[in-house]
């Protein structure tokens, strides 16, 4: 799993910028700081594809001071254009009316993995030696994410179905908030079952998909799936779409609607953390007069070791334990020593999400919410701490609970690995001022030129090492 580049930053902040787009929308505009981030002559800021994190599947890329030419501009806005699909949702949608009729044998059903297509009986001939799926039943076309093949390359759609476990917890939190309405970011599993319960005794709950992939626009309609790049915030098809978004998410009096997400784990969160608030405003009355404060509730599946990316996005959200397992991904599962890494995010009171105690979550009292198994409650911390899946031990002399693998060191006077490098735990530290604790993005001093940042430096600690001479020390960097 690709997690994000550490010398690139996403500056969202583009007013009286003028912003090209790829076939994927608005670009985003990124900055890239050179391996030490100590030369700012070297910082370039950039535009690349919000979606796609590879050049091959999407070439688009500019330089933020790039002079670009009428010819250039032209072509671009042909390969915007010719990426749009051939036939229209209303299209894609008809056709697979036709083949749902179940007077059809399901021989009469096929699908073309080479051209991403649900075959009609007289298009059968045209797709000789193309990868096929034949003789699909009404119940599989119903069940698209096991119709399709999944895309998961880490840099383009990344998809990862969620296993039946992860889905019944999720549809049984959604009945136990009495939610109505479900918007589903990236998250077709959770939209497909939603519609295939629906019908069965007393559920007739309304679900939206937003998602980046097209294949969807042949198994829904309009209103059930607008296609959407959620790193820009940007419908395809537009005024139709976002028309669609919009009428489902707007506020009403019987209306509880709940949003989940299960982005890219590679991709820019600030970018995805924008959207989100996006979306969480959209779905509340911006009326001022209103008293009442609605929370919206959010679940927003992502791996632990990007809370803090989360949490400082959007400080509503808080991680919960429960594991998130998946069906294509082999370290997303429970059959891993420590279970899956992907947790969920929420703005609910931790209390209000019961842990299923079959798979061992309980409820702690004094943390007044569920933890896993293995998360044992701390008294000296007054919580129970483990992140990752394992049983934290608590260090009297760092005063917090630390990792199993870990042990207190005198030399860096904290806990750390037993077999490190004393002194090395610089590496992680802010590439600008050197210091632990932040990385760049957060660095104060991250606005600064380069010479102006040394001043700054010296004066903080006029009779210490400068941060690149600390780091030279460890002799690991360049
Ligand atoms: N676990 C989920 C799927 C998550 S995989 C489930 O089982 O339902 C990530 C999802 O996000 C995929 O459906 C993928 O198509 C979608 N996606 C990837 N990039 C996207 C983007 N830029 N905008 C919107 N959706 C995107
Ligand atoms: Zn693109
Ligand atoms: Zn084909
Ligand atoms: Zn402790
Ligand atoms: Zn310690």
């Amino acid at each position: 799993m690709s997690a994000n580049i550490s010398n690139v930053d996403v500056i969202l902040d583009t007013v009286d910028v003028d912003v090209p787009s790829c076939p994927h929308g608005p670009a985003l505009l990124f900055i890239k700081y050179d391996q030490d981030g100590e030369k700012p002559g070297k910082q370039r800021k950039f535009f690349a594809c919000s979606a796609f994190r590879d050049r091959k599947q999407c070439q688009f890329f500019q330089y933020a001071d790039e002079k670009i030419s009428k010819e250039k501009i032209e072509e671009r806005k042909l390969i915007n254009k010719g990426n749009s699909t051939r036939y229209s949702h209303d299209d894609l949608w008809n056709r697979c009316q036709r083949l749902q009729n179940t007077q059809l044998l399901d021989s009469a059903r096929v699908y073309c993995h080479t051209c991403d297509l649900l075959l009609l009986p007289e298009e059968h001939k045209e797709h000789k030696g193309h990868t096929l799926k034949t003789n699909i039943s009404c119940s599989l076309l119903q069940h698209p994410t096991q119709l399709f093949q999944p895309h998961n390359n880490n840099k383009t759609y990344a998809q990862y179905l969620f296993a039946s476990s992860a889905v019944t917890f999720t549809l049984q939190t959604l009945d136990k908030l009495g939610v109505t309405h479900v918007l589903c970011v990236g998250a077709p599993r959770i939209h497909e079952a939603i519609i295939n319960r629906s019908g069965s005794k007393g559920h007739s709950r309304k679900t939206l998909l937003l998602d980046l992939d097209a294949r969807y626009m042949q198994v829904y309609s309009s209103s059930q799936f607008c296609r959407f790049n959620m790193f820009n915030f940007h419908f395809f098809d537009s005024g139709t779409s976002e028309q669609v978004y919009q009428d489902f998410v707007t506020p009403s009096h019987q209306k509880h609607i709940a949003i989940i997400t299960d982005p890219p784990f590679g991709g820019m969160v600030e970018a995805l953390a924008r959207t989100m608030s996006r979306i969480m405003s959209d779905c509340v009355l911006q009326d001022e007069g209103e008293e009442e404060v609605v929370t919206v509730p959010v679940l927003w599946f992502f791996p632990y070791f990007l809370e803090k990316r989360i949490t400082d996005a959007i400080p509503s959200l808080h991680m919960l334990d429960y594991k998130v397992d998946y069906d294509n991904h082999s370290l997303f599962s429970a059959k891993k020593k420590k279970g899956s890494p992907v947790r969920i995010f929420t703005n609910l009171p931790a209390r209000q999400i019961p842990l299923p105690s079959n798979q061992g979550y309980r409820w702690c009292e004094m943390c007044e919410r569920y933890s896993a198994e293995e998360n044992k409650h701390c008294d000296k911390c007054g919580r129970c701490p483990s992140k990752d899946g394992t049983s934290y031990i608590h260090c009297d002399i760092c005063q917090r609970c630390v990792k199993p693998s870990w042990v207190h060191c005198s030399t860096c006077n904290r806990c750390q690995l037993q077999d490190h490098k004393c002194g090395a735990n610089r590496e992680s530290g802010c590439h600008i001022c050197g210091q632990s604790g932040h990385k760049r993005r957060d660095c104060p001093l991250r606005h600064l030129s380069n010479r102006k940042r040394k001043k700054e430096l010296s004066s903080q600690s006029s009779s210490a090492m400068s941060p690149k001479k600390k780091r030279k020390k460890t002799g690991k960097r360049k």
